[in-house]
């Protein structure tokens, strides 16, 4: 299925793989630590993330994301990449800032309708090098019970997005970067960087 969504929201899930929470020296959460970025920061494949003037660090997430049907049920599943503004996430008290610029939501190529997301592997490159490569089983809240948590909090909407959170290795971008972020068994995102 091609990816032609259009979310209300954007949720995402902060910390939710333990190495990659230590290695910003964070503890893992008790629960899921949720934030949300803007429909705006949305990217297709292919597209220019441009580096804000206000940020001196901007780093590549590759994440896995579901993508919301109808009634609050999984419609399935693409690759997304949380860029996030580090330096203005240290600075800031919380995330909204860092991760809403725009273009700051590369997402796709393609939903996938029937892919089991519990033990997939993810992997983020930069100009051929790989810098994250996990297992969507590392995750420490899975798939099912994140939709089932966020939804207790809010009302899931057809077209909405959740990104499932990150594995190690996150690291800055630079001008003229490739950034590719691919999940075997259902695509690959590749974006520019200026
Ligand atoms: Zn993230």
């Amino acid at each position: 299925m091609t990816l032609a969504v259009h979310p209300t929201k954007i949720v995402c899930i902060g910390r939710n793989y333990a190495a990659h929470a230590r290695e910003l020296g964070n503890e893992v959460p008790a629960e899921p630590l949720i934030f949300l970025k803007p429909p705006s920061a949305l990217l297709p494949p292919g597209g220019t993330i441009v580096r804000p003037p206000q940020s001196q660090r901007v780093d590549f997430e590759g994440e896995l994301a579901i993508v919301i049907g109808e009634a609050g049920s999984v419609l399935g599943y693409t690759c997304a990449n949380d860029v996030t503004a580090r330096d203005l996430q240290k600075k800031d008290v919380q995330f909204t800032r860092a991760k809403s610029f725009d273009t700051f939501l590369p997402l796709g190529p393609c939903i996938d309708t029937d892919v089991d997301p519990n033990d997939l592997p993810i992997v983020t490159t930069v100009n051929g090098t790989v810098k994250q490569d996990g297992r969507t089983s590392q995750m420490v809240f899975n798939c099912a019970f994140i939709v089932h948590y966020i939804s207790s909090i809010m009302t899931l909407l057809p077209g909405d997005v959740i990104l499932t959170g990150t594995p190690a290795g996150v690291g800055p971008l630079a001008a003229g970067d490739l950034v590719e972020v691919s999940i075997e068994g259902i695509g690959l995102l590749r974006n520019v960087v200026a």
